[in-house]
């Protein structure tokens, strides 16, 4: 694919020969996003416990080894290892305790072991750790007969993490275990790309806010709620900028306003046929957008663009694509906004089908699916039922989105498909 600006792309709209906005393939457009995205660069410093979901904006290298000294990794009797056959008939004697967190005791001396906690110093000339379930304590010595190999039961210096090694590179969204890790360094602050900052809003003359009551041909709009709380979990700064009618003047102000004071704006409604002409005039005049029909189900309207410095994505109305097209384009675009690597991205995984799917080739689809364990421990998927884009329980009973491919066509069970997974442990 040849790079083009954003202008070039919305003057030659249908000409050009691998660039046609009403049939986009799911992976073309992706990549015709990525060409404009470049990550914030503005940076902050943010108390460790704040830094949960943040960007990393700098590499981490270790200060010291972690652990820091050889330990042990049981409560049991240090010794030297050569002394283990000793102990069996003449016993090792006990020459004191090692607790944790006290300095290195006196050098263990031959036939002598120390009794030693988890987490203690390992003294100089002891080598291996016997368990204590494992030893007979009589008159001030120990005893045992196990074999254990050297080294047993002793957590080396260095083998967490080594001194001076990469721990994280710029680009990693901190999720707890780094958190941990990164006080296992003694590190406290740590400097993040400063949040993105996103704004939203609905269109639409049938849509109701929720404290309204429901009037006959109104919905509630459900599209913000979903948005937003969408971004939340994606840790950008959000503003809702509430419902706008579908009138071109209330519509250009909130647009022009939205993208003067956020790094991203995202729209729901109004870029399908029939209403998309007037938001393509109006965007036009204010920026570049490009209006696509993408080869994908749900969601087959799509814009993308900016205005001045913000990036403008316009959703579908629909309530199953809003959320499907959020998570197949805003969701990484806003990722590289923020700063973060591509090798943190979700992998998707590939499941048997427990009942046959229908489907025409064509388009891409992204059918709402549970996973589930059957009877043996096999973990299947099986579709939520009606697939309609308006169908939003669809996606609320699923917990994880059915791939199926431009030329799959229906499959049957006990087919493998790939399925991305809507929550995972973290
Ligand atoms: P549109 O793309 O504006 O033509 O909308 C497509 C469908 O989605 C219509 O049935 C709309 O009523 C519905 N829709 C649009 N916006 C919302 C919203 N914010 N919440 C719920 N449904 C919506
Ligand atoms: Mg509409």
């Amino acid at each position: 694919m040849a790079q083009k600006n954003l202008s070039e792309l919305s003057k030659i709209q249908q000409a050009c020969d691998d660039y046609d906005p009403n049939s986009m393939l799911v992976d073309q457009a992706k990549q015709y996003i990525a060409q404009f995205l470049q990550p914030i660069a503005e940076t902050e410093l943010v108390e460790l416990k704040q830094a949960l979901d943040r960007v990393t904006a700098e590499a981490i290298v270790s200060p010291f080894n972690v652990p820091d000294f050889d330990n042990s990794a049981m409560d049991g009797y240090a010794y030297r290892h050569q002394d283990g056959i000793a102990s069996h008939s003449i016993g090792l004697d006990i020459a004191g305790t090692a607790l944790a967190g006290a300095a290195s005791m006196a050098p263990v001396q031959p036939k002598t072991c120390v009794r030693i906690m988890t987490g203690a110093v390992i003294p100089e000339g002891a080598d291996t750790v016997i368990p204590q379930e494992l030893v007979n304590v009589e008159l001030g010595k120990i005893h045992f007969s196990a074999t254990l190999p050297r080294g047993a039961n002793i957590r080396r210096a260095g083998e967490d993490i080594q001194k001076d090694a990469l721990v994280f590179s710029a680009g990693r969204c901190l999720q707890p275990a780094d958190i941990g890790l990164l006080a296992s360094l003694g590190i406290a602050e740590i400097r993040v790309y400063r949040k993105l900052k996103v704004a939203f809003f609905s269109t639409g003359d049938e849509l109701l806010e929720l404290h309204q009551p429901l009037q006959a041909g109104k919905i509630y709009d459900s599209n913000r709620y979903t948005l937003f709380a969408m971004l939340q979990k994606l840790n950008v700064d959000i503003s809702d900028l509430g419902n706008v009618p579908d009138q071109p003047a209330r519509l250009e102000s909130t647009l022009l306003q939205a993208a003067q004071q956020h790094d991203v704006v995202i729209t729901s409604g109004g870029v399908s046929v029939g209403e998309a002409d007037y938001m393509k005039q109006l965007l036009a005049q204010h920026g570049q957008v490009l209006f696509w029909k993408i080869a994908m189900k749900p969601g087959r309207p799509l814009a993308y663009g900016k205005i001045g410095a913000a990036h403008y994505f316009g959703l579908p109305g629909n309530p199953v694509a809003v959320m499907v097209t959020f998570y197949q384009f805003v969701k990484d675009a806003l990722e590289i906004l923020m700063g973060q690597s591509t090798s943190m991205r979700v992998p998707n995984l590939r499941v048997r089908l427990a009942e046959p799917l229908k489907r025409a080739k064509g388009r891409k689809e992204f059918q709402r699916g549970i996973v589930f364990q059957d009877t043996s421990g096999e973990w299947l998927v099986k579709s939520t039922g009606n697939q309609s884009s308006g169908v939003l329980s669809s996606m609320a009973y699923a917990n994880c989105l059915i791939v199926l491919d431009e030329d799959c066509a229906a499959v049957d069970a006990g087919q493998w498909v790939n399925i991305q997974l809507l929550k995972g442990l973290y």
